[in-house]
């Protein structure tokens, strides 16, 4: 067994969960990067390990139930537990554009591939791997969120960021991070949803006004909270945002 905290993390080929796989090994935590094709997981994992980091290559699509069962297997087997799980896999879908709003348009079968991955493949691997974190001493989960999914600031009229499919599917991750947290009040697990911020990767696009560095740095501090730390909250750096 591992002295060192194990963390997985999702959609870690690029982007924010490449960042995040860093700045988590960086603070001496062992990472299982998660990424559904093969090559680039590899390549993403060995550049971090030629920074001298300790992370691996997993590969997983979390809409594929196979890659969940094998992922705990590996975990199960490798480590017996797992203390940190970063959900940040997620898809803005091509159909709708950043700025749009999409309601009337969106595709019933964009909307479903959207929903497939920022909640079904979310809810379907964290449900598979609840009884190793369960094993943790200090088990973390955060959902890689976006303000795009919250109610309250989608229903102030100057909000021009409608992309309906990827902001429904966040509210219903939050939904997920309430009542997870709310299941899991009497154990040490700590649910939060994050907020990056608005952030250049291939989703955010160039005018984004962030970089991954600082875009991964709520994911990382709501993975690392101490015994203290709030659970059940959805937060952009260490401000709390509104559901
Ligand atoms: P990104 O660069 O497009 O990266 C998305 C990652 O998710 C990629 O690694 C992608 O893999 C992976 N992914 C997509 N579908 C998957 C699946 N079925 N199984 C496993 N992995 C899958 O986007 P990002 O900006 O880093 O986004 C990371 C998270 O932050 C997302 O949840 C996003 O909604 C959230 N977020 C981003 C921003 C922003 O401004 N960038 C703002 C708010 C929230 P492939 O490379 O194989 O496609």
């Amino acid at each position: 067994m591992s002295s060192k905290l194990i963390a997985l993390v999702t959609g870690a080929n690029k982007g924010l969960g490449f960042e995040t796989s860093r700045q988590l090994a960086q603070n001496g935590i062992k990472v299982l990067m998660g990424a559904r094709k093969e090559a680039k997981g590899r390549a993403a994992a060995e550049k971090l390990q030629s920074e001298g980091l300790d992370v691996g290559f997993i590969l997983l699509d979390i809409t594929k139930s196979e890659h969940i069962k094998h992922v705990k297997k590996y975990i199960e087997k490798h480590f017996g537990r797992l203390d940190i799980l970063v959900n940040n896999a997620g898809m803005l879908h091509k159909e709708e554009p950043l700025v749009s709003n999409s309601v009337e348009t969106i595709s019933l079968k964009a909307l479903r591939q959207t929903f497939d991955v920022n909640f079904f493949g979310t809810v379907e691997l964290t449900q598979a791997l609840l009884p190793l974190i369960k094993k943790s001493a200090a088990g973390r989960i955060v959902n890689v969120s976006s303000i795009l999914g919250s109610l309250a600031y989608q229903s102030e009229e100057s909000e021009k960021f409608k992309p309906f499919a990827y902001d429904a599917s966040k509210t219903a991750l939050n939904q997920f991070t309430i009542h997870l947290s709310a299941a899991l009040r009497n154990t040490p697990i700590k649910v939060n949803s994050a907020h990056p911020g608005w952030v250049k990767t291939d989703m955010g696009g160039s005018d984004a006004p962030m970089d991954v560095t600082e875009g991964a740095k709520t994911a990382v501090k709501l993975a690392t909270l101490g015994p203290k730390g709030p659970t059940g909250k959805f937060f952009h750096f260490d401000e709390e945002m509104p559901w």
